[in-house]
């Protein structure tokens, strides 16, 4: 399965929660490349700019690593591929690779991005992720665990957002064409509260609801 939509829309939450539930991997190649850049990897220092200023990371680089994630053991019975493809050629390398069954397109506004990604926080020693006003944290700016500093990803930054939102449009938005056109899209409404949004993806993917 792919699932496809705006930086925002919520695929990476649903993606681990479908990815347990089906007992499936989540492969986010954001969460790859954010895992290189923590640990300072050759791949980490060739991104990191990118990823900070919300521009893509080339083509060539990106397939191959989700070519040879694909081949590991765990995903031989299914996974979720969150945030790849994102261009056309990636779309093709990975028919080349696989048969997939369905994608998943997370639909929500330009606006609705926008306020999501910017009130995003994060702490950065665990992941953990609050939102300023969605699921604020005990106190402000402050991990609920720890009592240490949530800090804003550099790409959800203003300028970084509307530069993602646009690289989405130009170059990720037309897979929506290209797989509807394969009969292979199911559109999901990604704008109400994340638990009605998994109710609906339970029920399309036909999952038992976890
Ligand atoms: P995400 O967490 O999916 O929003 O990804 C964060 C950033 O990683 C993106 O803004 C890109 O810079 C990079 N990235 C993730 N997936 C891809 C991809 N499939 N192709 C190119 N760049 C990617």
């Amino acid at each position: 399965m792919v699932f496809l939509g705006p930086p925002g829309a919520g695929k990476g939450t649903m993606a681990v929660r479908v990815a347990d539930a089906a007992s499936i991997p989540h492969i986010s190649t954001g969460d790859i490349f954010r895992f290189n850049i923590k640990n300072q990897t050759d791949l980490g220092k060739k991104v990191k700019a990118i990823l900070d200023s919300g521009e893509l990371v080339p083509d060539t680089v990106t397939i191959e690593l989700v070519q040879d994630r694909l081949q590991k053991d765990d995903a031989r019975s299914g996974f979720i591929l969150d945030g790849f493809p994102r261009t056309i050629p990636q779309a093709d390398a990975l028919g080349k690779m696989v048969t997939l069954d369905r994608v998943i397109n997370f639909e929500l506004s330009d606006e609705e991005v926008v306020k999501r990604l910017s009130g995003r926080r994060v702490h950065p020693g665990s992941g953990r992720t609050y939102h300023v006003l969605f699921s604020p944290p005990r106190v402000e700016g402050k991990d609920d665990e720890t009592g240490e500093p949530l800090v804003q990803r550099d790409d959800d930054k203003e300028e970084a957002i509307i530069n993602r939102l646009k690289v989405y449009r130009e170059q990720t938005q037309p897979l929506i064409d290209y797989y509807r056109s394969r009969g292979m899209l199911v559109d999901l409404d990604s704008s109400p509260a994340p638990d009605s949004v998994y109710a609906a993806l339970a029920d399309l993917l036909a999952l038992n609801r976890a």
